[in-house]
């Protein structure tokens, strides 16, 4: 059982902290909001006046806050957790923030004899209630070690993204991704609606390829990421298909503004000479495109 401060108990923190409860830890809580502290109160935490408050005699203080200016504040400002935090506490920031902003707070903790982790959350405030958050932890293998066993509390999937600031940054990237995607399937849905295609069939046709499985998982494993450019489809096809999408698309008043600007990255490609390539290699285009270049991992 561990003395933990949380603070900041909206829709993530108060499951999370709820889950930490149930599993015999006991919580020093504090959020700006009285009626959240007071639940938590209900199901045997301990109310917190403050952040420093809450942070008194603890070994670990996870917070889960909106935004780094936040997290800042709680832990740096006045009645502020490093006012007193024991040194040699860890700190175990969860929520979604600008990751120069976490670097910064992680150093400034350092400076006070704190060690300080990230660690945001995938999935939802659902899976927060039903404590299977997917967490990605940036830290030492030491605060991984630390951690773990508050962090598999309220989350059935751990994973290690690669050091200090890592998870952070790769919940960055994730969003990105996702959200991005959001944006393009919605584009897609509704090509599919003018086209008269039912979306549920267009769900099950989609569930299957690389279009609704990313190409991560599809398209990427067996070509680029082994350095083979060699054509399952090549690039020049991609092209002429993304053609036909935009052309019809036009002609029924459908705006398709991430493939179109998807068309311009495959015909730089095959300006390149790419153009007889696998479609994965529109990855070295982007390597080329930001002047970098990988030598494997
Ligand atoms: P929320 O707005 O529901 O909760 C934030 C809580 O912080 C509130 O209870 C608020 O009163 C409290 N708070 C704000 N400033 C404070 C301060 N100075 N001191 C103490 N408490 C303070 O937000 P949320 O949905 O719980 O999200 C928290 C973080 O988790 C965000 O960074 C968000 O991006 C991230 N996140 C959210 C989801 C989601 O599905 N909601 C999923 C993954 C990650």
């Amino acid at each position: 059982m561990a003395k933990v401060a949380f603070i900041g108990l909206g829709q993530m923190g108060a499951p999370m902290a709820r889950n930490l409860l149930r599993h015999g830890h006991w919580l020093q809580v504090y959020d700006l909001s009285p009626q959240a502290v007071a639940s938590l109160v209900a199901d045997g935490a301990e109310a917190a006046a403050s952040p420093a408050d809450a942070a008194r005699g603890v070994e670990v203080v996870i917070t889960m806050l909106p935004d780094g200016q936040r997290v800042r504040q709680v832990l740096l400002g006045a009645q502020g957790v490093a006012e007193t935090l024991t040194p040699g506490a860890l700190v175990v920031e969860m929520s979604t923030i600008h990751p120069l902003e976490s670097d910064a707070l992680a150093q400034a903790m350092a400076e006070r004899g704190v060690s300080f982790m990230d660690a945001p959350v995938g999935r939802t405030s659902e899976h927060a209630v039903a404590g299977t958050l997917l967490i990605l932890a940036g830290g030492t293998p030491e605060q991984v070690r630390r951690a773990a066993p508050l962090l598999r509390c309220m989350g059935d999937t751990l994973v290690e993204t690669g050091g200090p600031g890592c998870g952070i940054r790769m919940k960055i990237v994730n969003n990105y991704m996702s959200i991005a995607l959001n944006a393009l399937s919605a584009e897609a849905a509704v090509l599919c609606e003018a086209l008269g295609l039912p979306l549920a069939n267009a769900l099950e046709v989609m569930g299957q390829t690389s279009a609704g499985r990313g190409h991560f998982t599809t398209s990427w494993p067996d070509k680029v990421l082994k350095g083979d450019l060699s054509p399952a489809f090549m690039i020049d096809l991609a092209h002429k298909d993304l053609g036909l999408a935009l052309d019809i698309g036009g002609q029924l008043r459908v705006p398709l503004p991430l493939g179109a600007a998807a068309r311009e990255l495959y015909s730089q490609a095959r300006a390149q000479g790419r153009g007889r390539q696998d479609w994965s290699a529109l990855l070295e285009q982007a390597r080329a495109a930001a002047g970098r270049h990988y030598h494997g991992a």
